[in-house]
């Protein structure tokens, strides 16, 4: 009989520690989501390698998890390893470039930047999210992106190898990075910065945190924007689901924020279905009385079935 998941990672002793039926609502921006099977808080691109080969030799999934900013984990929770990358938080100044490890907080790398007095990261402070996530997803926001800035990528292959791979830019489009679905594992990024004043980096940091709390991003449980925007709609998202008297629409705890159009809150005691269920019913609305295909930029992880 092959092992089970914990007899293996027990055999392998990982170096980094690892949890058994961890609630992932503990580690979601949401607030939702079951237990992972084992949940491993890394520490070294070696443990990484080690969980996943691990995953795959045992035949169940594994996940990469940075803020959990941009995720719905279903209320099952996920069958097999999560990988925490939040340990891999070293920052290095390497000049005009600042390397982070893939677990670093966006927020923390913005205020090692300002440090430094160094400009490029201003308009990502306040947006919740690791550099693993921060890349993987592509993120953007005040008409910037990730890859603007984006030097080089470390991964960890799916064939084991540690890479770093060097920023092309025909490999990156509108929220859309070249490690969406390939399973390759961000270990960190380099970012290229241009020194700059340091009082107006931060007046431009606080501004675009003020304008985040202004608009209720922090107000609730959330993971953002929940749809893409298309520039063929003509309009944000967010206003075409205004425009269709969607605001405040609730399934469950899950409620379509009052204050805006695009994003999905949980007022309290949403599951995972809730969301899901309503993310599901805006797009339908759209579709069936626009026409608009809406795509769904938050990722729903695990059985929704079920
Ligand atoms: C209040 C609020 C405001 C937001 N505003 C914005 C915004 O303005 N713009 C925007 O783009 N997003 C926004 N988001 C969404 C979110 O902040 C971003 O998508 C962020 O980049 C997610 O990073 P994360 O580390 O939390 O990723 P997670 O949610 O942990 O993971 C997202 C995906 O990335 C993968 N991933 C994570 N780390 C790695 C890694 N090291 N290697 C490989 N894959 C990895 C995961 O497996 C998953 O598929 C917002 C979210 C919230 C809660």
């Amino acid at each position: 009989m092959s092992p089970t998941l914990r007899e293996l990672l027990e055999k392998i002793k990982i170096s980094s520690p690892v949890r058994y039926d961890e609630p992932l609502s503990a580690h979601t921006t949401f607030r939702v989501g079951g237990p992972a099977d084992a949940f491993v808080l890394v520490r070294t691109a070696k443990d990484v390698a080690e969980a996943r080969a691990a995953a795959a030799s045992c035949g169940t999934g594994f996940l990469a998890l940075g803020a959990g900013a941009n995720i719905v984990v279903s209320d099952s929770g996920f069958r097999g390893i999560v990988c925490d990358m939040a340990g891999l938080d070293s920052i290095e100044n390497l000049g005009s470039t600042l390397s982070a490890g893939a677990g670093v907080r966006m927020d923390r790398l913005c205020e090692s930047a300002l440090g430094l007095s160094l400009s490029g990261l201003e308009f990502v402070y306040g947006m919740p999210g690791s550099v693993g996530g921060a890349v993987y997803m592509n993120a953007r926001c005040y008409e910037r992106s990730i890859s603007d800035v984006l030097a080089w990528t470390e991964v960890l292959t799916v064939d084991g190898t540690v890479e770093r791979l060097p920023f092309e830019p025909g490999s990156f489009g509108y929220k859309k990075s070249p490690f969406q679905g390939t399973g390759d594992v961000i270990l960190g990024a380099g970012f290229t910065l241009v020194p700059g004043d340091g009082e107006s980096i931060r007046a431009e940091m606080v501004d675009h945190r003020r304008d985040r709390e202004s608009k209720g991003h922090y107000r609730f449980p959330c993971a953002g924007s929940v749809f893409k925007n298309d520039r063929a709609f003509g309009m944000p998202t967010g206003r075409i689901i205004d425009s269709l008297g969607l605001k405040g629409r609730s399934i469950g705890g899950a409620q379509v924020a009052p204050f805006h159009g695009n994003i999905i809150v949980n007022t309290g005691a949403a599951t995972a279905l809730d969301i899901k269920r309503l993310t599901d019913l805006v797009g339908k609305t759209v579709r069936e009385r626009t026409g608009f295909v809406l795509e769904p930029e938050i990722i729903f992880i695990g059985d929704f079935e079920g």
